[in-house]
C-alpha cells in the first residue's frame, strides 16, 4: 500500500468516516500520518508514594477482588474494583458507565488504568482501562472536528501505520546524520505514539528541523529567484544625490544615512531589490523614500509610492510635491476619487512617462495601471503582509525594485521567520530634539481630570485626538463608542470644533473630516483606529485612548505616534480599568517606554508568536509543531542549510535531493533554469 493512497483503502475506514476525515482535509493515508497530535497528556508514571493529589496517573496493577456494579436511573452505572499496585498498595478504582468490564476483569490479572488520583481516599477515578501492561506514557491529543473521537482517530492512525512501511524522506541523509535526526517513519511514529518522553523529544527535534528547513527552502528559493536575472542596475549620479540631500530642511540622522546607503547600493545592483525598511513611528522613513525616489527618477525611471489609505496618499503626495517641485519632478496622485476624464488623462500620462512619481493606494499596482518604465515600488505602513502577498506584489511590479516600509518593528526573534527572504534595513535612531511623549494611565473615574488636560492643551492652541474602539454602542461589549463620545465631547467642549471619524464614512467624508482637523478648523477629533496609520497633524499634542487595554501594544504605540510630531511637548492618556493581568502589563509598559522595538518584544512575549501579526494576514507561516520563537536556533540553522543547499551543484542533480526539489517545484518556485 502507498502512503498517497486514499484513506478508504484502509480496512476499517468506511465512506462515512472518510467524509468526516475529509472535512479536516485528510484524504490520503499520508495526511493522517502528518496530522500529528497538537499536545500530549503526560500521565504520571511515578509511584503511589510520589504522586500528588489530583495527578493524572496511568498505573497498572493486579485485580484484587471481584468488581462491584451499581446501577442508577437512566441506564447509568458505576463500576468499582480493588487494584493492587506495586504489590503493596491496594487502591480503589471507580469508573462510570463501564459495567461491561465486570465480566472481563479477572482476579489476579494485570490491568492498566488511567485517571485522576485522589490521594486522600486512595482511589483513582479512571477514564480508561487497558488489559495488560501499560503502553506508552504520553497520551496524544489530536485536534479533531466533525464528531471524531480521540480514540477513533488513534485507531485510524494505527491502521495507517500498519499499512505503510516506507515513507519518502524529505531531509537528506547527510543532514540527518549531522544533526542525529531520525528517519521519517521513526519521526512520525514518535510523534503519534511516544512511549517515553525521550522518544517524543527525539521525534519533535526531527519534525521541527524538517518544518524549518522546508520553510526556509521556500523563502530562500524565492529570494534567489527574485534576485536572479530580471532586474536592472541604475546608474546614479552621486554628486547630484548629495546636492539633493544637502537641500533638505534638516540634516539626516546617522541611521537614515546608513539605510539610504543600503538602498542606493541595491538600486545600483543588477538584482532586484527586496528590502524591508523598519523604523519607529516618527523616525523619518518618508524622507528616505523620497531620496530613493529621487535617485530613481534622475536615473531615468518612474517610481511609485503605495499606502494603505487615501488620506495617507494625499498627505504623501503633498509633501513630495513640495520637496520635488524645485527639481522639475512631476508627481501624480492616483486614488479612487480621481474619476472620468481626469483619470484617463492621468493614466495616459503615466503610460507615456510624463509623470515621474505616482502616489496612490494599493489599487495602484493591482489595477490596470500601465507604467512607462517603473523601477522602484515603495509600500508604506505595510506591516501586515505575508510572504504570499509580497510575492504577488513583486510579480505585478515585474522588473521593479521593491521597498517595504513599516513602523511596526519586527522582534529580532521573528524577523528570520517572517522576513527571511528579504533584506532588512533598520532606522534605530530618532531625529534630534524630539521631546519624548509623556504617557499616563487613567482610570475611567478620573475622566474629569483628563478633560481638564484637554482644556489646557486647547487653550494653548493645540489639538487633541480621542480614540474609541467601536463605532456604535454595543450592549454586549462595554466599550465606549466613538459616536457616543463624540456627542458627549461636543457638549463638554462646546467652544471648540469637534470632528468624528470612523471607517463607515465614505472616503470623501473622511477627507473632509481629516482636512478640517489638519487645518485646525476642528480642535478635537474623535475617531476609531482609522487614524492609526501614518496620519500627520503636527499641531496635535494630546491623544486620549479609551479602553486602551483592548488594543495590542503595537497598535497603542502606532496611535500614540499621532502626537509628538511637532515642536510641542505631547501627551498620551490611556483610559482603562483592565481586568486581566495582560491588560495591566500592557498599559504599564506603555507608560514606561517610547521605544517601539522594546514594545514589540514585549508584545510578542505577551501574545505569543501566533497572535503577534494578527491572524488573517499573518506574516508568519503556521507551523504544525515548530514555534518560531522557541525554536529560533533551529530556524537559524535551517536557514543556513537552505542557503547552502540551494547554492550547491549537487542539490540540482543528486537523487537524495529529489524530495526537496519536488517540493519547490510544486510551489512554483522552480521555473526551469531561472533558479540555477
Ligand atoms: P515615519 O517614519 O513615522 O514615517 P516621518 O517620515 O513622517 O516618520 O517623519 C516624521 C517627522 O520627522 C516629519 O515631520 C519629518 O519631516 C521629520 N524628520 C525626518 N527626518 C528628520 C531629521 N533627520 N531631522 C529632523 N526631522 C526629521
Ligand atoms: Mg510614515
Amino acid at each position: 500500500m502507498q502512503n498517497n493512497d486514499r484513506l478508504t483503502t484502509l480496512k476499517g475506514v468506511g465512506p462515512e468516516m472518510a467524509k468526516k476525515l475529509e472535512v479536516m482535509g485528510l484524504v490520503r493515508i499520508e495526511d493522517v500520518l502528518e496530522h500529528v497530535p497538537f499536545r500530549y497528556e503526560n500521565y504520571n508514571s511515578g509511584t503511589v508514594t510520589t504522586a500528588v493529589h489530583g495527578d493524572l496517573v496511568k498505573w497498572s496493577g493486579t485485580v484484587q477482588a471481584e468488581p462491584l456494579v451499581r446501577y442508577y436511573s437512566k441506564g447509568k452505572n458505576r463500576l468499582q474494583f480493588r487494584l493492587l499496585l506495586e504489590d503493596r498498595y491496594a487502591v480503589q478504582v471507580t469508573m462510570f458507565n463501564r459495567a461491561f468490564y465486570k465480566e472481563k476483569l479477572v482476579i489476579g490479572e494485570t490491568v492498566t488504568v488511567k485517571g485522576k488520583w485522589d490521594m486522600n481516599r486512595m482511589t483513582i477515578s479512571a477514564t480508561d482501562l487497558e488489559f495488560g501492561a501499560p503502553s506508552g506514557g504520553l497520551q496524544p491529543i489530536y485536534s479533531l472536528r466533525a464528531g471524531l473521537t480521540q480514540k477513533n482517530f488513534s485507531r485510524i492512525v494505527k491502521l495507517a501505520f500498519e499499512q505503510v512501511n516506507d515513507l519518502p524522506e524529505q531531509v537528506p541523509q547527510a543532514i540527518r546524520d549531522r544533526y542525529r535526526l531520525v528517519d521519517r517513519m521513526t519521526m512520525l511514529r514518535g510523534m503519534h505514539f511516544p512511549d517515553t518522553v525521550e522518544t517524543y523529544k527525539q521525534a519533535r527535534r526531527s519534525y521541527v528541523y524538517e518544518e524549518c528547513l522546508m520553510y526556509q527552502l521556500k523563502l530562500q528559493a524565492f529570494r534567489k529567484m527574485e534576485r536572479s536575472g530580471n532586474g536592472r542596475a541604475l546608474h546614479l549620479d552621486k554628486h547630484q544625490l548629495n546636492e539633493f540631500v544637502k537641500r533638505l530642511a534638516f540634516p539626516l540622522t546617522g541611521a537614515q544615512t546608513r539605510v539610504i546607503r543600503e538602498i542606493v547600493s541595491d538600486l545600483e545592483r543588477p538584482e532586484r531589490m527586496n528590502r524591508l525598511l523598519q523604523g519607529d513611528v516618527g523616525s523619518g522613513k518618508t524622507v528616505v523614500a523620497a531620496i530613493a525616489l529621487y535617485a530613481t527618477v534622475t536615473a531615468g525611471y518612474q517610481g511609485a509610492l503605495m499606502v494603505p489609505t487615501e488620506i495617507l496618499a494625499e498627505q504623501h503626495a503633498t509633501s513630495l510635491q513640495e520637496l520635488f517641485e524645485p527639481f522639475g519632478i512631476t508627481i501624480a496622485l492616483l486614488t479612487s476619487s480621481v474619476k472620468g476624464k481626469a483619470r484617463e488623462a492621468l493614466l495616459t500620462a503615466i503610460r507615456s512617462g510624463d509623470v515621474d512619481i505616482i502616489v496612490g493606494t494599493h489599487a495602484l499596482i493591482q489595477g490596470p495601471v500601465e507604467f512607462s518604465n517603473l523601477h522602484l515600488a515603495i509600500t508604506d505602513e505595510q506591516h501586515r503582509f505575508g510572504v504570499e502577498q509580497r510575492k504577488k506584489l513583486r510579480d505585478k511590479a515585474e522588473f521593479a525594485d521593491v521597498l517595504y516600509m513599516t513602523a511596526t518593528p519586527i522582534p529580532r526573534t521573528l524577523a528570520i521567520s517572517a522576513f527571511g527572504e528579504m533584506d532588512v534595513s533598520t532606522i534605530d535612531e530618532m531625529p534630534k530634539g524630539r521631546k519624548p511623549i509623556e504617557t499616563y494611565w487613567a482610570k475611567h473615574d478620573q475622566i474629569d481630570r483628563v478633560h481638564t488636560m484637554v482644556d489646557r492643551e486647547l487653550a494653548l492652541g493645540r489639538q487633541a485626538y480621542v480614540i474609541a474602539p467601536l463605532i456604535e454602542e454595543s450592549d454586549t461589549l462595554e466599550v465606549e463608542s466613538a459616536t457616543a463620545l463624540y456627542e458627549l465631547l461636543k457638549e463638554r467642549f462646546s467652544n471648540y470644533g469637534v470632528g468624528l471619524m470612523h471607517g463607515k464614512l465614505s472616503s470623501t467624508e473622511k477627507d473632509e473630516v481629516m482636512k478640517s482637523f489638519a487645518d485646525n478648523a476642528t480642535q478635537i477629533l474623535v475617531s476609531t483606529t482609522v487614524v492609526e496609520v501614518g496620519v500627520n497633524v503636527p499641531n496635535a499634542s494630546l491623544i486620549i485612548i479609551h479602553d486602551a487595554e483592548r488594543f495590542g501594544l503595537a497598535q497603542l504605540h502606532q496611535l500614540r505616534g499621532r502626537v509628538g510630531r511637532g515642536a510641542h511637548q505631547s501627551f498620551c492618556i490611556l483610559v482603562g480599568d483592565p481586568k486581566s493581568d495582560v491588560g495591566k502589563v500592557r498599559l504599564k509598559t506603555m507608560t514606561e517606554t517610547n521605544d517601539g522595538f522594546v514594545l514589540a518584544e514585549k508584545d510578542l512575549e505577551l501574545r505569543g508568536a501566533g497572535d503577534f501579526f494578527g491572524t488573517a494576514q499573518s506574516g508568519l507561516p503556521s507551523f504544525r509543531v515548530a514555534d518560531p520563537v522557541l525554536d529560533l536556533k533551529v530556524m537559524e540553522v535551517a536557514m543556513q542549510d537552505a542557503v547552502k543547499l540551494l547554492g550547491s551543484d549537487a542539490f540540482w542533480h543528486d537523487a537524495q535531493y529529489e524530495g526537496l526539489r519536488g517540493y519547490l517545484k510544486q510551489l512554483d518556485l522552480l521555473v526551469g533554469e531561472r533558479l540555477e
